[in-house]
């Protein structure tokens, strides 16, 4: 499908979102459930989900389903990929790049759609325009749907960058764009922070900065409104859909007509508003390959009051991602563990890990295991190392029951000891 097709569907869902937002929370229900049903339809036609489903797909069966893991989702790929013939391409959201075999969701153009939709909403509704000049400083995917995009006409005023940078260059870049808008991850945006800081410099023409993909500390988006002097919006966004965003009125509204998230304990039942639990996610747009109750690995906490915005779109209170540190280097250089990270992320072998800068060329990688290490895929991981990293840094493979938390409850996916942060955060 050719990407304005794309975008013109996206258009008219967009239409579409931007009035059901407002919708009463009780048609709003009604459409989900809606969807739900038509989601399970699909996946029991999938042989994976139909034996784990036992043929069911009744809605009341819903909060029983067992949990989708990570591991799992190359598993529902090939089932998925069985009922069609070995020719047939779908978008997805990563290509086989260098990692190995990737998780790989497949997506129809009703999910993509309602993927760039929502994010179009969440962009506009905090006064966001593709019209004027906007800066993306973002991991720059290629071979995908939204890597076309980005290289495509279609992109009007928007500007990329990608995110492995030297931080001094992308200073410089944004000063040439000089943008209304600017979107990157928080991590990036700390050190451009320090580089603005540092320099007294702003960026002239700044109305709004927009963040994703990693969780946003209170401090961070306090900071920027000191150096940059403008307000943050945050999003909640996966490659796998779309899920929260931040309204102008700082409430994180779930995408609840494209996603249903759920926040649930160990058992897989429902959190109380207030506490913290996992997210499960259950695509409503994607009906080729339906992730059902999928453990997308992030902590939030739930919440049931409404928005003063007058948007029904249910809420999340916060979100307990993943957050990382920076490395430093031999050389004093400091760099961002984000390329590691997103090369991990997609080893099977890996349920859950944290990567550990020891001291300058000594690391460690805690993990939950999917799957046993072989000495083939240690050597693999390694050489990620040496590639994002030194050549000669040292790696230990250490196996663990469970990733802890820090004390004020975040996930540390990158931690370094060489850090500035305070000792309390990083254990
Ligand atoms: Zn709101």
């Amino acid at each position: 499908m050719s990407i304005l097709t794309n975008l013109f569907g996206a258009t008219l869902r967009y239409a579409k979102f931007h009035r059901s937002q407002y919708w009463e929370p009780e048609r709003l229900q009604a459409y989900r459930k809606d969807l739900l049903q038509k989601t399970l339809i699909a996946a029991t036609r999938i042989p994976f989900y139909a034996s784990r489903f036992e043929g069911t797909c009744d809605l009341k069966d819903f909060p029983g389903l067992p949990c989708l893991k990570r591991s799992e989702v190359s598993k529902l790929n090939q089932s998925v990929r069985s009922l069609y013939p070995p020719t047939a391409s779908f978008p997805s959201d990563c290509s086989s790049g260098s990692t190995g075999m990737p998780i790989e969701v497949l997506f129809d153009a009703s999910h993509q759609r309602g993927r760039y939709a929502a994010r179009i909403r969440y962009l506009r509704q905090n006064g966001w325009s593709p019209l004027q000049r906007n800066a993306w400083i973002i991991y720059l995917p290629e071979r995908t749907p939204d890597g076309y995009l980005i290289q495509s006409r279609a992109r009007l005023a928007s500007n990329f960058l990608s995110i492995f940078t030297d931080f001094a260059e992308q200073v410089a870049w944004l000063r040439r764009v000089d943008p209304l808008f600017l979107y990157t991850i928080p991590s990036n945006l700390e050190a451009l922070l320090d580089l603005f800081e540092a320099s007294g410099q702003r960026l002239p023409s700044l109305k709004r900065l927009f963040t994703g993909g990693e969780v946003l500390e209170d401090d961070l988006r306090s900071r920027a409104h000191r150096v940059l002097g403008v307000e943050v919006s945050d999003n909640y966004g996966t490659t796998e859909a779309f899920l929260a965003w931040e309204c102008p009125e700082g409430s994180y509204h779930i995408n609840s007509e494209h996603v249903l998230l759920e926040v649930v304990d160990e058992a897989g039942r429902p959190v109380a508003p207030g506490k913290t639990g996992k997210v499960l996610v259950t695509t409503l747009e994607n009906y080729l390959m339906p992730l059902v109750r999928y453990e997308i690995g992030d902590y939030a906490v739930a919440a049931e009051e409404n928005c003063p915005c007058g948007r029904n779109l249910p809420l999340l209170k916060s979100i307990v991602g993943r957050s990382i540190n920076f490395f430093r280097l031999k050389d004093g250089r400091l760099v961002s563990p984000w390329e590691l990270v997103v090369r991990l992320k997609y080893r099977p072998e890996l349920r859950q890990f944290q990567i550990i800068q020891e001291t300058v060329d000594r690391y460690e990688l805690h993990f939950v295991a999917e799957s046993p290490l072989t000495p083939e895929s240690q050597a693999q991981l390694r050489r990620f190392f040496h590639e994002v990293l030194d050549s000669d840094v040292t790696v230990e493979f250490m196996p663990v029951e469970k990733i802890p938390r820090t004390p004020s409850g975040k996930f540390m996916t990158a931690l370094s000891r060489l850090s500035d942060r305070p000792r309390s955060e990083q254990m």
